[in-house]
């Protein structure tokens, strides 16, 4: 791992630094980049516009380890009033929550609880719910929360990380459910005990976990497939993979960060691929901005340019 993303990844834990940056003009300029704004108004407003170009959303409130029980019922509340807006104004999004800020911290019985009152109102308004996956001490936790949840409906899906050595015996005990599941690379500092350090391992292991979940043996009832990268040659890669293997279009969906590769993403609906941005909005952006700053040492270049006008 690079020493500018370890740097990053620490900075996004940092108290003081998040108390300045969040106040700075220039930062906050250039967080625009990847938050259509702050308000779930800003989002629903991306989301249709993106859909106008055939393109799915997923919505997410950015706030992770919260500290009272209290935030967490506003967190749920606000979740399930998004669910209301997004039935009533017809966009194409789903929601996508991380466990902690629904409370696992606090009570893990309080997180299940508020996550049951997210994925009932799914099924009403005929929508879908993401579960984030946070850093490894929570990877446990969090696949409890969503084999509970699976059971009760298929309106749930999981992320997991190509980055941890036990995710591929993570998706093999989860082949059988039929479960929803997005792959991502994986965006915290993790021990090498824990993660792959090299990117080309991670890399490795990313193809080998979608092209497993894309096998006719886990094509069930209820499973999905989100190939969650920018890295273009991997989904490249990946994609002629489906072809080959003449995988149905049912079977998985690419998605991508708003105003990541967006060229990318107008490429993909172009070719009619089924493709769902993630959209974050919300004021707690600091550790998340940091996240995607250590995703690309060149966008601390753009924050750099952006502070000199
Ligand atoms: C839909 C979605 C949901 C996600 N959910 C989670 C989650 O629940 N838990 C989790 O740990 N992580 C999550 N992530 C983040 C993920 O783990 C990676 O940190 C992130 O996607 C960068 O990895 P990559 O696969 O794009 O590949 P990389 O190899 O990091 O990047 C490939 C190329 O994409 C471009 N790129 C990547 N990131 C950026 C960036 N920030 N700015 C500009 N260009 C960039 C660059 O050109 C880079 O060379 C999610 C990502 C996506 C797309």
């Amino acid at each position: 791992m690079s020493l500018m993303r370890k740097m990053l990844l620490a900075a996004s834990t940092n108290a003081w630094l998040r108390d300045r940056a969040t106040k700075t003009a220039f930062v906050r300029r250039s967080v625009s980049r990847f938050m259509p704004g702050e308000q779930v108004d800003d989002a629903l407003r991306a989301a249709a516009e993106l859909n106008l170009h055939g393109i799915t959303t997923i919505l997410t409130k950015l706030g992770e380890n919260l500290m009272r029980v209290e935030e967490a019922e506003q967190v749920t509340l606000h979740y399930l009033d998004v669910l209301d807006r997004i039935s009533a104004t017809g966009v194409e999004a789903q929601i996508s929550v991380k466990p902690t800020q629904l409370g696992l911290d606090l009570d893990r019985a309080l997180c299940e609880r508020n996550l049951d009152r997210l994925i009932a109102r799914a099924e009403q308004r005929n929508n879908f719910v993401w579960i984030d996956m946070e850093a490894s001490t929570y990877v446990d936790a969090t696949l409890d929360l969503f084999r509970r949840s699976r059971a009760k409906t298929a309106r749930i899906g999981i992320a997991l990380q190509a980055y941890l050595y036990r995710t591929e015996k993570d998706v093999e005990s989860l082949v059988p459910l039929g479960a929803a599941i997005r792959i991502v690379k994986g965006a915290y500092l993790e021990p090498p005990d824990v993660a792959f350090p090299k990117k080309s391992d991670v890399d490795a292991n990313y193809y080998k976990l979608c092209t497993r979940l894309l096998a006719p043996d886990a094509r069930k009832p209820g499973a999905l497939l989100h190939i969650a990268t920018h890295d273009i040659p991997l989904a490249g890669r990946l994609a002629d993979y489906i072809t080959q293997h003449k995988v149905p279009a049912s079977a998985y969906e690419f998605a991508m960060l708003y105003g990541i590769q967006r060229n990318q993403q107008e490429r993909l609906a172009r070719e009619g691929k089924r493709l769902r941005v993630l959209i974050s909005y919300g004021e707690y952006w600091f550790p998340w901005y940091m996240r995607r700053l250590a995703e690309r040492p060149a966008n601390v270049w753009f924050v750099v340019r952006t502070m000199f006008g």
